[in-house]
């Protein structure tokens, strides 16, 4: 699975991509895009790794075993109040409400975000040194979703301390968009 380098602002305030590609400099904290300390070529300060989502949205409808599923949410509501999969909660109930078109097709992709510091070489005492944020398809069975093989990793975000801005979101959103 290909990647995307798209460089960040080292305080996590923009991602230089559309308007800011070409920028060198932060436009909110005025700090530079690259390292300064390296003459001979340019080096990122931070760089966001985003594995698209859309590529693996459509090989889940090109699996038969999987494709039958992606209306499962619609065909199983409980019907009476009790919480058994996130589409009987209120949070589907807002998203469907306010996009009414989304919900007239069942196979719209209902994903959610989950994101957690973690840090994979235990190096300096950190408590993190990078942020995956990973995506969760609600479209099939809850038993199915939180399987391994279900849950796609969409970005990785270095940093010890990252507040997870929401730049790197709309860098997710505008792909799906
Ligand atoms: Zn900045």
């Amino acid at each position: 699975m290909d990647y995307q380098a798209i460089d960040a602002c080292p305080n996590d305030h923009i991602l230089y991509y559309n308007q800011y590609e070409f920028a060198t400099e932060c436009p909110i904290c005025h700090s530079s895009r690259y390292r300064t300390d390296q003459v001979t070529k340019k080096v990122s300060r931070k760089v966001l790794r985003y594995i698209p989502i859309i590529p693996r949205l459509q090989r889940l409808f090109r699996c038969k075993n999987i494709a039958q599923f992606m209306d499962y949410h619609a065909r199983n509501r409980s019907g009476d109040d009790i919480l058994r999969m996130p589409a009987d909660g209120s949070a589907f109930r807002n998203i469907e409400e306010k996009w009414p078109q989304f919900k007239e097709e069942p196979r719209n992709a209902r994903l959610s975000l989950a994101a957690d510091g973690v840090n994979p070489f235990r190096e300096l005492r950190s408590t993190c040194s990078v942020w995956p944020v990973f995506v969760i398809n609600h479209n099939i069975p809850p038993w199915m979703s939180i399987k391994r093989e279900h849950i796609m990793l969409s970005m990785i975000v270095p940093g010890i301390i990252c507040t997870l801005e929401q730049c790197f979101f709309n860098a997710l959103v505008f792909n799906l968009s």
